[in-house]
């Protein structure tokens, strides 16, 4: 077995985890803010590496220090590390709860650090509350976080941290009162020390890769949807024509494909400014997307120009659809009133490319243009 001296184990995996806290620090600055629960996950690595310096220095600095102060370090380390998690994930962080939790458990660790010494009983009050803690935060990440390798890495990380805890626990029941970590003869005590010094680190490196991923799917969110409403980008919208007609070739489907165009709508500018007319483009996709089904695909073809994919669905079940949405906007109470056109199309067993069924909901779109507008007319 190696033969590993604690304090160094602790000194370098506290090193490596400030090493993180400098890299969550500079993620911190150049993510978007919209990235919550950084500058919580940056600071936290770095207190837990001040709790660290008075571990190690136990025996050289008052225990008031390097018990007291230190394990207040630690819990507040490690649950700034919990509410950073819960700010990243959109949840309300429970800093009373956890500040409550810190009190109860430090209060008697006092007393058994300075009054009535007593090792056994510290780290049986220090493993249960690290235990409630991890567990809890790896639930957080678990329930909360996105179906991805880095909120598994952070959980699985965070469960060996509550497990060695655990562990620690009930072997600190046989504990003598006078030992301590440093000089612990427990060759058990050592690997529990080690494992969790180095899970925690893991945990930090997790939250880095979470952080990561969310700033991937921000830009993919970016790069494929209308920053003003939100409704699919145009290329994204095509790219789902396309896949659906080639699923409609192989099964014999028909998919349909309304082509909407708001009416009148450089006069709700010209009168109302161009703000007011953002708002209504925005109103209209809600009203849009309430008309739609799950899977049908939303998209903004440019200006006041939408389309909306219908898979599986015949001509006859889009004008449906068309209409539907038609009269949720023309009869909505919403105080700018506006009114669509729409066109709709569905594939015929020949249609060779999207373009094909967009140009005939095109000319239907303006054919209902020109019978007057506020109406949904089917292409030929
Ligand atoms: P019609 O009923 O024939 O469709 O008339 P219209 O006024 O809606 O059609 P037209 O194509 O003449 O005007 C479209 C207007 O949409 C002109 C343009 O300034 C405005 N527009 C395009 N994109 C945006 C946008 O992102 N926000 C706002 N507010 N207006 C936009
Ligand atoms: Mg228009
Ligand atoms: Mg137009």
């Amino acid at each position: 077995m190696f033969n590993l001296d604690v304090r160094s184990v602790i000194l370098i995996a506290g090193i490596m985890s400030l090493l993180m806290a400098v890299v969550l620090f500079f993620l911190r600055r150049n993510y978007p803010p919209s990235i919550k629960g950084l500058s919580e996950w940056a600071a936290a690595p770095a207190i837990i590496f001040l709790a660290t310096l008075l571990f190690g220095a136990r025996g050289a600095i008052p225990d008031f220090l390097s018990i007291v102060i230190a394990n207040l370090l630690l819990f507040g380390g490690a649950s700034l590390l919990y509410f950073g998690s819960q700010r990243f994930l959109g949840v309300e962080p429970s800093i009373k709860l956890w500040s409550g939790l810190i009190l109860l458990t430090l209060i008697p660790l006092a007393w058994f650090a300075l009054a009535e010494p007593h090792h056994g009983v510290r780290v049986a009050l220090i493993t249960t509350f690290m235990t409630a803690l991890s567990f809890t935060h790896a639930r957080l990440i678990l329930i909360r976080g996105t179906r991805s390798f880095s909120s598994h890495f952070t959980a699985i990380a965070l469960l060996t941290l509550a497990l060695t805890q655990s562990l620690r626990f009930v072997s600190a029941l046989s504990l003598p009162a006078a030992d301590g970590i440093f000089d612990s003869t427990s060759p058990s005590q050592t690997t529990y020390v080690s494992v969790y010094a180095f899970a925690a680190l893991t945990a930090t490196i997790g939250m880095v890769l979470m952080a990561t991923d969310k700033l991937r799917a921000e830009f993919e969110h970016l790069a494929g949807h209308d920053s003003l409403t939100g409704a699919l980008s145009r290329r994204v919208l095509i790219d789902a024509c396309e896949r659906e007609l080639e699923r409609c070739r192989r099964k014999g489907h028909s998919m349909s494909l309304l082509m909407i165009d708001l009416d009148n709508f450089k006069a709700i500018n010209d009168a109302h400014g161009h703000l007011a007319g953002d708002r209504v483009l925005v109103d209209f996709t809600g009203r849009a997307n309430a008309a739609l089904r799950r899977p049908d695909r939303f998209g903004r073809f440019g200006g006041e120009e939408f389309v909306a994919l219908l898979p599986e669905t015949t001509l006859d079940q889009a004008l449906v659809v068309a209409e539907r949405m038609r009269a949720e906007v023309a009869n909505s109470t919403a105080a700018q009133r506006y009114t669509v056109s729409i066109g709709a199309a569905c594939s015929h067993a020949d249609d060779a490319t999207v373009d094909a069924i967009l140009s005939r909901a095109d000319a239907a779109m303006y054919a209902a243009k020109t019978a007057g507008r506020n109406r949904v007319r089917r292409a030929a």
